[in-house]
């Protein structure tokens, strides 16, 4: 290697900075500048550990529930009407005293799951309905939107309204 400023060959280079210029030269001309880092290396690229943003910035979260439908009680009571049956006779086949099953035609009391069941197996109805509950949280705001339960029952009755 040559020193940039006289020449001289020399094993090692010392970098300087003479009159503003770096130089790489010799051990003798470095006493002429003042010291300065090596040329600047191809560093290699940092590898950022930032942590990147999550993909699945907006989750979405889904759950099913069965619900009873909002007009179970007209359902059951035309549901018996076209088969025909009494309340006693219906009473007979759920297994749930007549004073019950007219209280659940005037929506006093809200059949159990089971009963429900075998109303609709019964009768040939629906009293269960699916309503997706979704509701969507996005991490970089707290801005949370949610359908209620509620909601979609309004909206699927103002649906069945004709
Ligand atoms: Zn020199």
């Amino acid at each position: 290697m040559q020193c940039e400023l006289c020449g001289k060959n020399v094993d090692t280079l010392r970098y300087v900075i003479i009159d503003g210029a770096r130089m790489a030269v010799c051990e003798n001309c470095a006493k002429l500048g003042i010291p300065a880092p090596p040329p600047a290396e191809k560093r290699l690229q940092e590898v950022s550990l930032k942590r990147r943003m999550s993909k699945i910035d907006e989750k979405i979260f889904q759950s099913m529930n069965r619900v009873l439908v909002p007009d179970w009680a007209e359902r059951i009571k035309e549901g018996r009407i076209k088969k025909g049956w009494t309340r006693e006779e219906l009473s007979a086949k759920v297994g749930e005293p007549v004073n019950a099953i007219a209280k659940m035609e005037n929506g006093d009391l809200r059949p159990s799951d089971e009963t429900a069941k075998k109303l609709e197996k019964l009768l040939g109805i629906t009293l269960f309905q699916e309503v997706k509950e979704i509701e969507a949280v996005s991490s970089s705001s707290s801005e949370r939107r949610g359908l209620t339960i509620g909601d979609l029952i309004k909206l699927e009755k103002e649906k069945g309204m004709k």
